[in-house]
């Protein structure tokens, strides 16, 4: 088999075969088929697209790449939860915490940022100590001792994906449906949690903009959870619109905190009560109500808040940054956007939003490149809200003074201001089970 062959017949638009795809996992993983090789590969895929047979032929190939996590050690029920990605989405730094004070065992592994995209491994990284690297045993230990452990993609799990990952956020081949399903599912079914939520994007924000694909993606990575014998269902929630109002690593981190101590935006924090209470609901099997009595209970009695700096101590970081925001070092130059007219916030292009933190240092353009913790944007006003012109709209934090005009030209360019309103939003979709 050659892997020049491969390319090939996806670039003609062919289906590949089961042992053709078991191939390029293989071979890509061990570094036997150069990254060069492989994006040509992932390109292809992007414009001729895979088959529902290819599809979970390559998510368990690359589930199988690496070890699998057995989590019958830690006791208890054990949960998941994963995000198809979006801009301003700290859910996982929220719900995770949440859903470990009652008692269910998150053991998590998160992604860094993916094109647009923030990654929650990204924002724990800027607490200052954090170690979102940890090796199998002391990972077992923290779920086991704790409740919870959130990591990046450590040791030998589904290293394939970790690959894959890195070369599709620099080769724009991200927004793919069956890369996108192999890339979540194969680090779901290797984390070993039996229960998960899946919380899929739709909007300008996500890499599904368009609710009929966010459906198609739900369905698909459900239907490959349960043939791998998992308790899984997917929300479909809202992208159109930052969540929350804080863009950038550091920022998201004290955005997540406030959420958790029940003083967060409203959007983000009603996102996150009904992932939350998904989460619970596949845990215990109880009413949706009575889930989400119990997962409210835990943002006003502030056990949620504790779960989390407790996660955070444990995984060595400091938690003097939570409790104090402004420990948190800030960027040199401050630079405000203004409304150009006065009107409606009628629609935000929230994936050039993404871009726009990305251009001030919060997110990466090569694999190398070094983020930028203090960088990003606070979020003044967004779709819905009545603005003045000279009203400031946003501001960037930023270390790099000669980013400016061209971040405000295209943010600019991202909102649009009409005189009328637009139609009321949606948060939540769908469930798909
Ligand atoms: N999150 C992932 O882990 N992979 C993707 O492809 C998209 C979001």
């Amino acid at each position: 088999m050659r892997m020049y062959d491969i390319i090939a017949r996806k670039r003609d638009g062919l289906e590949l075969g089961d042992e053709e795809i078991k191939y390029f996992i293989k071979g890509f993983t061990e570094g036997s088929i150069p990254d060069y090789q492989a994006a040509a590969l992932l390109m292809a895929i992007y414009f001729n697209g895979m088959n529902d047979r290819e599809t979970t032929t390559l998510t368990l190939a690359m589930a199988d790449s690496g070890d699998k996590i057995d989590l019958s050690s830690v006791g208890g029920i054990t949960v998941d939860k994963h995000s198809t990605g979006g801009v301003g989405d700290k859910t996982s730094l929220i719900v995770a915490p949440c859903v470990a004070a009652l008692g269910f065992k998150v053991a998590k592994m998160s992604g860094r940022g993916l094109g647009h995209t923030g990654g929650t491994v990204d924002k724990l990284d800027s607490i200052p100590g954090y170690r979102t690297s940890l090796d199998k045993k002391e990972f077992l230990k923290n779920v086991k001792d704790i409740g919870i452990a959130l990591v990046g993609q450590t040791g030998n799990l589904a290293p394939a994906d970790k690959k894959i990952y890195a070369l599709r956020d620099v080769t724009a081949t991200v927004g793919c449906l069956p890369l996108i399903v192999s890339s979540i599912m194969s680090k779901k079914l290797a984390a070993g949690s039996h229960n998960i939520l899946l919380d899929v994007k739709v909007g300008t924000g996500s890499f599904t903009p368009l609710l009929k694909d966010a459906r198609k993606l739900a369905r698909k990575m459900v239907d490959v959870g349960k043939l791998s014998g998992r308790n899984i269902s997917a929300l479909i929630t809202d992208m159109d619109v930052p969540l929350g109002n804080a863009i950038g690593n550091s920022m998201e981190i004290v955005e997540a905190c406030e959420v958790l101590q029940n003083k967060g935006p409203k959007d983000l924090t009603d996102i996150c009560i009904a992932l939350a209470s998904n989460m619970v609901r596949l845990c215990n099997n109880k009413p949706y109500a009575e889930c989400r009595k119990m997962v409210l209970g835990t943002f006003e009695d502030g056990s949620a808040y504790n779960k989390f700096k407790e996660l955070v101590s444990r995984q060595g970081g400091d938690t003097r940054y939570l409790d104090d925001p402004a420990l948190f070092k800030k960027a040199i130059y401050t630079f405000p956007v203004k409304a150009k007219k006065t009107g409606y916030i009628y629609s935000m292009d929230t994936a050039a939003i993404g871009e726009v933190s990305l251009i001030l240092g919060a997110g990466r353009e090569k694999k190398e490149d070094k983020i930028d913790y203090e960088a990003g944007i606070y979020i003044w006003h967004k779709t819905s809200d009545h603005v003045k012109r000279g009203d400031v709209l946003a501001t960037f934090y930023t270390n790099r003074i000669n980013v400016l005009d061209e971040a405000h030209r295209i943010y600019t360019n991202a909102v649009t201001i009409s005189e009328q309103p637009p139609k009321s939003l949606k948060l939540v979709y769908q469930l798909v089970r």
